[in-house]
Parts: C-alpha cells; structure tokens; sequence
C-alpha cells in the first residue's frame, strides 16, 4: 500500500513525517522489493517517539512493517520468543503470559512495537534490570539491498545491532530471552522528601521504583513500588502509604493505571504504569529523558531542584528510575549503572525548548545521555563524545548499508556523515 507521507504524524502529533511516501507492505517480499528499490528509507514503528528520528527526508520513502504478519513464535523449552518488528509489546505479552512465561521488564506503557523500542534504549526500571534490548538475542534485518541478515548474541555486531536508531535497516524479527511468569504487586507511597534521600537503598527497595516529582516543592509526590511475589517484601519507611488510587500525571484519571494497593498480579499488567486499553501518560504532552551515572543521581536532582520553578513552570510530571548497565554500543545505559531522569512536559514546543536547555546545562557536569526517542538540544558534537563505542558503530553501518540508504538528518547529526 503506498500512501501520501504528508500527514503521517507521531503519537504526540508534534511531528509530521516529510517522506515522498508511506508504504505499508503486507508481505515480507513486498517489502524487500520495496527496500531494494528505494534511495532512502526509513521505518516507522508505533511513532511513540517525539523527535524526527524515524523521518526519512523529502526524498526519502517511510515504512510500516505493522502489515507484515503479527508472527509471535514461542519456544517454550528454549524459553524464547521470535517476534515480528512490528509487533507492540501489549499484544506480546499476552501472548507470552497464555505460555507461561514473561518477559523481564516493560516499558511504563505496553503500546509501543519491539523492534522501534529497542532501537531507541527504551526502558523501564530496577537496579539490577537493563533497557529492553536487554532480553534481545537476535536480530533479523533486510539491508540496504534486499537481503536478509541475523545478527545473535556472540556475533561482534552484536552490541551495535539492537539499539541501532533504525540505521542498519528494517528489523523484521527479533528473539528474545523469557522467564517463566511471575506475579507482581504495585505499591504507592506519598511525600519523599528529597533531603536526606538515600536513593541507592531507595532504588534497590524493589524489583522496579520510579519516584514522581512536579518540583512545585523539593520531594517526589509519589513513589511506585513493583515488587514480584517471589522476593522479600516491601520495607519502604521513607515514606507514606498512598490512600487513594493514582495517576503519575496530577488530575488525570487513577482508571488509566495498572492495579496498585498491592493486588498481586500478572507482571504485564503491573510493570508498565498504564492499561494498554488507555490512552498512557497525559496524551497531549512532549517529553525528554537524560540518562546519566547512578551514582550521581542526589547530585543531579538536587541540580535540578536549583532550577524547580522553571522546570515547573511547563512540565505535567518527571519521573526518576534506574537502568542497569547495557553493552549495546548506543544504549543511553551503555557501559554504565544509570539514572533515567524523565520529564513529560505540557504540549508546547517553543515554552518548552528553552527549559530542556536549562536542564540540560544543569545536568552537564554529570555526563547526560537522552533518551533517543525524546526530545533534546544537546549539540552533536557533545553527543558524540558520549559514546565511546560510535566509531564501531559507524564501521559496522558502512558494512551492512554502504550507501547510507538508512540514514537521515538526524542520524547523520547524532553520529557524523
Ligand atoms: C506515552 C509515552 C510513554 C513512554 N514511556 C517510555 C518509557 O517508559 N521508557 C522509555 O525508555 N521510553 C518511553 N517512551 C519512548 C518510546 O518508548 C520510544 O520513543 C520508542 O522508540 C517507541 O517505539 P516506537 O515503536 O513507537 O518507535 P518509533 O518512534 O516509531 O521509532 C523509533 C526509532 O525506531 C526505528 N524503528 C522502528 N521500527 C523499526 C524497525 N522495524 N526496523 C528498524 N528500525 C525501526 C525508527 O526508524 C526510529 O528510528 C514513551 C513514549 C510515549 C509516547
């Protein structure tokens, strides 16, 4: 199917795809044609990303694989799942469950596709859990030229394959590592001042922690506590059980969330924070994220809190969690512990642009990675010097896609021609 790309917009409908076209192929060869044929091409996932990262250009031709078939092959003695690219986390999960098994983390929402979650770093939270591209065994691309290529675990391209910014080529399928199902309870708690916070004991209190701050006052609203049934039990005296139902985002509906006060449950309907039948999040919102050095996180909130009112001013929540070191050569998490500092800011670009720089300068000193997918002004050249690993990348994006087919303008920023 080709459509005009010009009113192809992402979730947050902050951005408008420029493409000369949208293809959505329903078969697999329509789509290696389509590859073959093309100068530029760029895939779309399930557009939750809010910067131009997946817009291929005026000249270039955007793609869905959400047409191709939904394949979800579960191989239960090898507790792996081969799933197609496309395929959203929500409807994987079920799946997955009705085996059995589960994955490790999720995302606070189970909307978005697999394949365009781990080419951004997307994660959730834990100490001892890594982005989603963690679970990632394998990849299936279709490269610059038709062709079919698996990159697995052990390969050296490996590290560069998962979290690829969609710079390799179309991710087809992807294999990834399960866990037999596991239940999860959902505690809240209100009122964590940020003086005296132990963030590390906090951290740890749980399989999964965010902490929520509107820095109208220097504390976290809220604390969100995911604990599997199968460790010890939640001990969190800093600070107060919640007493009513709620919603990460001030005056927005509780009925939007996953269960909480504690109702055990399967883990894809308490690691994320939202039901997949809602609307995740405020709707109307952009948001940006930093990743940076866990050891540094009381530093780099209290560096926040110096600037509270202005960061107040345009934002709905910021969430504070954690995400284990990861290997892939681009993850935001890459060779380091990490604290993901988020914010969802009101649905305004030009009131919201200069505060992203404000906090970006007050997260300076502590090394900050954005999130791919999210909004940021970091200059390029100061990106680039955040990723040790980007000249590998670069290399191993040469080999698989010589001509750069894969390529647009804000990859071409993030790594150099
Ligand atoms: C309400 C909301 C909540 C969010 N919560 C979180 C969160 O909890 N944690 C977090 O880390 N992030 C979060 N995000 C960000 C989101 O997870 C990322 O933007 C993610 O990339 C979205 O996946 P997508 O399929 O929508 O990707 P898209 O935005 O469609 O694409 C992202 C990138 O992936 C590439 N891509 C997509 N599919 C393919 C493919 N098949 N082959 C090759 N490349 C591909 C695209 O070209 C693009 O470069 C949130 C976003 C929203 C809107």
């Amino acid at each position: 199917m080709t459509e005009s790309a010009q009113t192809v917009a992402n979730w947050a409908r902050n951005i408008t795809y420029t493409a000369k076209e949208f293809h959505r192929p329903d078969t697999f060869d329509g789509l290696r044609a389509l590859v073959a044929g093309s100068a530029k091409v760029r895939v779309l996932g399930s557009g939750h990303s809010f910067n131009r990262i997946a817009d291929p250009g005026g000249d270039g031709v955007l793609v869905s694989i959400a047409g191709l078939p939904p394949v979800t092959d579960v191989d239960s003695a090898a507790r792996t799942v081969r799933v197609a690219g496309g395929v959203r986390y929500a409807e994987l999960a079920r799946t997955l469950h009705a085996h059995g098994l589960a994955l490790p983390n999720m995302a606070s929402l189970p909307h978005i596709s697999v394949a365009g979650s781990v080419a951004t770093g997307t994660h959730g939270s834990g100490v001892g859990n890594g982005p989603l591209a963690a679970a990632v065994r394998e990849v299936e691309l279709v490269t610059a030229d038709g062709s079919t290529v698996s990159i697995g675990r052990g390969d050296a391209r490996f590290d560069g394959a998962v979290t690829s910014l969609g710079a390799l080529g179309v991710v087809t399928a992807l294999t990834l590592d399960l866990e037999p199902s596991y239940e999860v309870e959902q505690h809240l708690f209100t009122e964590l001042p940020l003086a005296g916070l132990d963030y590390e004991a906090v951290a740890a209190s749980a399989y999964s922690v965010s902490l929520f701050t509107d820095w109208r006052d220097p504390g976290f609203r809220q604390v969100w506590v995911k604990r599997r049934t199968d460790q010890a039990p939640v001990h969190f005296p800093w600070a107060v059980p919640a007493t009513e139902a709620l919603h990460p985002v001030p005056g927005m509906p509780a009925v939007n969330c996953t269960e909480q006060f504690g109702v055990p449950g399967p883990w894809h309907e308490r690691l994320p924070h939202f039901r997949a039948e809602f609307t995740p999040s405020s709707g109307e919102e952009l948001q940006s994220e930093y990743l940076l050095p866990r050891s540094t996180a009381v530093d780099a909130l209290c560096a926040i809190d110096d600037i509270r009112s202005t960061v107040a001013g345009v934002l709905q929540t910021c969430e504070v969690r954690t995400v284990a070191a990861d290997p892939q050569w681009l993850s935001p998490a890459h060779g380091r512990d990490s604290v993901a500092l988020h914010f969802t800011w009101v649905e305004d670009t030009a009131a919201v642009l200069p505060v992203v720089r404000r906090v970006e300068e007050a997260l300076e000193a502590f090394d900050p990675r954005p999130h791919w997918g999210k909004v940021f002004t970091v200059p390029s050249a100061v990106l680039r010097g955040r990723y040790t690993r980007l000249a590998d990348f670069r290399a191993l994006a040469e080999t698989l896609d010589p001509t750069g087919k894969f390529t647009n303008a804000f990859v071409r920023d993030a790594f150099g021609e």
